[in-house]
């Protein structure tokens, strides 16, 4: 029978959820209490319980809106809401995702994929109150070393449905479930709804549901936080994949799993039903790296990276090793001999004493003395008599280097800011000279330079112009603004001037932009002759430098 074909009876047999089972989804999912504004009642979602003054009367004291906590009644941490506001069913409070494992005939298994949303409803003038809903996302078959996925796909705009008699609602709005061809972890929520979606999942009851299915033996309640249909799949292929966590290796297996690293490992022989054969261990072997709690995919790595050892040799240095392969190598060189020598050496540091000195630390203490110049040629430094001793010394010659080091780029950075710091101090006062010549008087007239940024700002605000916005560029000294002022008024506003910093007059603005009268126009013409004798002689002093 094709897959597709397969695929197509499976649904045409698949299971409703258990009411049951979505109740107690439902229970498991986060939960609020809902007390009245005036503190007489509270009704917690989790337990269904009504919490009255009478009996809780400090209880009801300390509930805050949206605030987590602890229902007196049932022990479950809930939010608290004060049911003062209106609140909408469409809007989503609370959201879990839920496995639910149902078996079939002839050893089938299936998986609803279950969101249960926790909302908050309430109408004018109602009470408000807990609306669970639930949406059956997607659907998975296991039979006959084969797996299947459903899904559906949204064919319309979400119905809003409000609260009636019963305790859940369905979404709507959902085509018919369609066989995916790509096994792959659930998808929990319609894509596009461009908010964060939770992948993570409950499994409803665990090992209870698979009794009796081709999942009896995959050992699922022992693995947890792990993509469990990815596992399932694995498991489809090689069930004896059971017999690894059944010694106990369950972390190992997880770790696998968890996504986060390389996965399972090619080398073990998955065609074998005899685990030491699956690993390429025998009993003694199994037996021994057990007692030292080397799992079989670091004894494997050891076997593979230590060709020139014994077994037992193997097992004494493995824990000295610490997965630090290349470690071994970039310590003693190549020959299985030279690596011998290094691990007798680290041993016999470690005998007798609390401190335990492993190869990575050997490794910094080399690292440590080639920084330091030191010979390692010499074997008093390559083995010295105390390593943990040698360690120390070595870091803290390094750490005395460092600490040098870094007070003299300090001292560097100081000296050099002070350089800055003095070129600044010269240029403001070249600029302050040049502001102090650019000052000017004709007949009941003056010009005189801002007494700072703020009074230019004031200028731009008294005359309605956009003089303020240049307050910056003159501090720079990119242009100069000075004020027209009448001589008998210096404080008044009256014209605002632009200057270049080549000395020449860029704008001069009035009250809200209005042109310079006769009088200041007969300033500006003297004044541009000024202007000249101050910066011709600078251009000229400059081409003749
Ligand atoms: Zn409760």
């Amino acid at each position: 029978m094709k897959k597709t074909e397969k695929a197509a009876m499976l649904l045409q047999s698949f299971p409703e959820i258990p009411k049951a089972d979505l109740l107690e989804c439902q229970r498991l999912a986060p939960h609020f209490m809902l007390y009245r504004s005036d503190l007489s009642s509270a009704r917690c979602g989790a337990c269904g319980k009504t919490l009255t003054d009478y009996d809780y009367d400090d209880f009801l004291f300390v509930l805050e809106h949206k605030k987590d906590i602890v229902c007196p009644e049932c022990g479950r941490k809930v939010t608290a809401v004060c049911d003062k506001y209106r609140y909408s069913v469409e809007v989503e409070r609370y959201a879990q995702n839920f496995v639910i494992f149902q078996a079939g005939e002839n050893g089938v298994c299936y998986a609803h994929c279950v969101r249960i949303q926790v909302n908050l409803h309430k109408e004018l003038g109602e009470p408000a109150q807990e609306v669970a809903r639930y949406e059956e996302t997607q659907r998975y078959a296991f039979a006959d070393g084969q797996c299947y996925r459903f899904g559906r796909d949204r064919v319309n705009q979400l119905i809003p449905i409000y609260p009636g008699s019963d305790s859940f609602y369905a979404r709507t709005g959902l085509s018919e479930w369609k066989y995916r061809t790509r096994m792959t972890e659930p998808t929990w929520d319609q894509p596009g709804m461009g908010y964060f979606q939770d992948k993570t999942y409950t499994i409803l009851d665990d090992a209870e549901p698979l009794k009796g299915t081709c999942l009896q033996y995959a050992e699922i309640d022992k693995l947890d936080q792990i993509p469990m249909f990815e596992y399932i799949k694995f498991y489809m292929k090689h069930p004896n994949i059971e017999y690894i966590i059944k010694l106990g290796y369950t972390d190992m297996v997880r770790h696998w799993f968890a996504g986060y690293c390389a996965g399972v490992p090619g080398w073990i022989d998955w065609k074998q039903n005899d685990v030491r054969r699956m690993l390429g261990m025998d009993s003694y072997e199994l037996r021994e790296t057990k007692a030292r709690e080397i799992t079989p995919e670091d004894w494997h790595m050891i076997r593979e990276n230590m060709p020139g050892f014994t077994v037992n040799e193997c097992l004494k240095y493995a824990h000295l090793i610490r997965s630090c392969w290349g470690t071994l190598e970039g310590c003693a060189g190549k020959q299985t001999e030279d690596q011998r020598r290094l691990l007798k050496y680290l041993h016999r540091q470690n005998r007798g004493t609390h401190r335990q000195m492993y190869l990575s630390d050997y490794s910094d203490y080399i690292r440590e003395c080639r920084e330091l110049h030191y010979d390692l040629n010499d074997p008093v430094i390559r083995f010295p008599r105390d390593l943990a001793a040698a360690h120390e010394r070595t870091a803290e010659a390094l750490r005395a280097i460092q600490a040098e080091r870094a007070a003299i780029a300090e001292a560097k950075r100081l000296k050099q800011r002070l350089r800055d710091a003095k070129k600044l101090d010269k240029e403001l006062r070249k600029l302050k000279l040049l502001r102090d010549r650019l000052c000017f008087r004709y007949e009941d007239l003056l010009i005189r330079a801002p007494e700072s940024a703020v009074e230019i700002v004031q200028e731009g605000a008294a005359l309605h112009h956009c003089v303020g916005g240049y307050a910056e560029r003159h501090a720079k000294g990119a242009l100069h603004i000075m004020f027209i002022r009448k001589a008998d008024k210096p404080d008044v506003p009256y014209y605002t001037m632009e200057i270049s910093t080549e000395g020449k007059i860029v704008q001069v603005r009035g009250l809200r932009n209005c042109n310079p009268t006769a009088a200041v126009k007969a300033l500006i013409a003297a004044y541009t002759e000024y202007l000249a004798g101050i910066f011709g002689k600078q251009q000229k002093a400059r081409k003749t430098a």
